[in-house]
């Protein structure tokens, strides 16, 4: 690990303005996904400013009905929350699936929103990986692609976006508040919060460099059934290889969002039209424009399968 500097901020926007004063820094918190990639020398911050005593660790309703999840709130404790465990159950049984229990204890709500790919060649040093080092090429395509991506992808990168609670909050509608070092706040829909790999896929989100995520928040609840059936090669500490987060009402109708597919949460709005007809007309609005590789065309099929399992899930 290389060396470097530290300091503990007391506010989001000390926080904010330590960041955009100080060149190469980053905010550490859980340091569950950070601290490796200091490790391994893929992430060589020359300073860290440590945000876990800002408060933010608390889920208090909104005025609309909602509630408000602070970034430092840990994923165990919002996984526990009576609200969030009644009301939003999809988000609790997703927080559950994810890591481990130790790695929940310590990683908090914006930690999991902002963790990097796991795809194998963004570990590996000695290979070619366009967001380690961009303009140097991608590794996974023609090479050992089994985990990734099949929706969104591009040329340069075929990355998958690896947290389990974002894609619960994609389909739960989630807005991510945010302070700048000026001050300056803004409420980020979180289906624009994470960006497609492109020709740019070091860039993953739409966070302006030193933005803070102070808070996400959750509208009033969606009710329904709410499933999230998660789909991987060992039954614990493992990324999906696909997941499925869901909320179908009584009525046919239902919303759907995918883990495992993308370098975002995958959701497509238009599809959960199809919703009353099925699984299977859900799934082909969703794989439309897949691209999926020799080694991971078996996510297509999958994908079918799994949504199936939620619907009868839903209606058991
Ligand atoms: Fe790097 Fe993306 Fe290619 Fe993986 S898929 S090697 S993260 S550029």
């Amino acid at each position: 690990m290389k060396s470097f500097t530290y300091e503990r901020a007391d506010s989001p926007r000390a926080a904010a303005a330590a960041i955009a004063r100080t060149p190469n820094a980053k905010f550490i918190a859980g340091g569950t996904n950070l601290l490796d990639l200091m490790k391994l020398q893929i992430e060589t911050p020359a300073h860290l400013i440590d945000v876990n005593h800002l408060g933010l660790d608390t889920v208090e309703k909104t005025r609309d009905g909602g509630i408000r999840i602070g970034a430092l709130v840990r994923n165990t404790d919002l996984a526990a929350h009576k609200t969030v465990r009644r009301d939003y159950a999809v988000l609790s049984r997703a927080l559950v699936s994810g890591a481990s229990g130790q790695l929940r204890n310590k990683a908090t709500t914006a930690g999991n929103l902002l963790q990097r790919t796991r795809c194998p060649y963004f570990y590996d040093t000695t290979k070619p990986c366009n967001k380690r080092q961009p303009g140097s090429g991608c590794a996974a395509i023609g090479g050992y692609s089994r985990g990734l991506a099949i929706l969104g992808v591009s040329d340069q990168c075929i990355a998958t976006h690896p947290s389990d609670m974002a894609v619960a909050m994609r389909v739960l509608d989630a807005v991510v508040e945010t302070v700048a070092s000026d001050g300056t706040t803004r409420a980020i829909p979180i289906a624009d919060l994470h960006t497609l790999p492109g020709a740019t896929p070091h860039i993953e989100t739409t966070l302006k460099p030193g933005e803070f995520i102070t808070a996400v928040t959750l509208p009033r609840p969606a009710g329904g059934t709410q499933v999230y059936r998660k789909v991987r090669d060992r039954a614990s500490y493992a990324f999906a290889t696909i997941s499925v987060a869901a909320v179908l009402q009584p009525d046919g109708t239902g919303r759907f969002a995918f883990g495992g597919l993308a370098h975002k949460p995958w959701r497509v709005e238009s599809a959960e039209a199809q919703a009353p007809q099925g699984a299977g007309p859900v799934a082909d609005a969703v794989l439309a424009g897949a691209r999926p590789t020799a080694q991971n065309a078996y996510k297509v099929p999958l994908v079918r399968r799994t949504l199936a399992a939620v619907f009868s899930e839903a209606k058991a």
